[in-house]
């Protein structure tokens, strides 16, 4: 899966981890978004699950990098990024993604 994505004009890598990641009070995480250190940490899951969450964590760095974060409440901010998560995973193959040929978008 893809290591690298340009969240305007800023790099965030994504590392995929082998281990299921717990947070500091025990609690189990599909994956989370490292503001400081511009990283998205993914746990092990079905394809299906940890394309979610990925697309879930970017949509946190989106939010973070517009200021969003800022103005909107830890819970909005949940559900606006998993609400986008499953928009963009019920309209876009994933499963092609891998080896598609490139989207070309028509200028108009
Ligand atoms: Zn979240």
């Amino acid at each position: 899966m893809k290591k690298t994505f340009v969240i305007f004009g800023q790099k965030v890598q994504v590392q995929y981890s082998k281990n299921s990641i717990v947070d500091e009070t025990g609690k189990h995480l599909s994956g989370f978004f490292n503001p400081q250190m511009r990283m998205i940490v993914i746990g092990p899951d079905t394809p299906e699950e940890m394309a979610l969450t990925l697309l879930h964590e970017l949509f946190h760095a989106v939010v973070y990098r517009t200021g969003a974060a800022q103005i909107v409440s830890r819970e909005a901010e949940e559900i606006l990024c998993e609400a986008f998560a499953n928009f963009v995973f019920e309209n876009f193959d994933f499963k092609k993604s891998k080896k598609s040929k490139k989207v070309t978008r028509s200028k108009k």
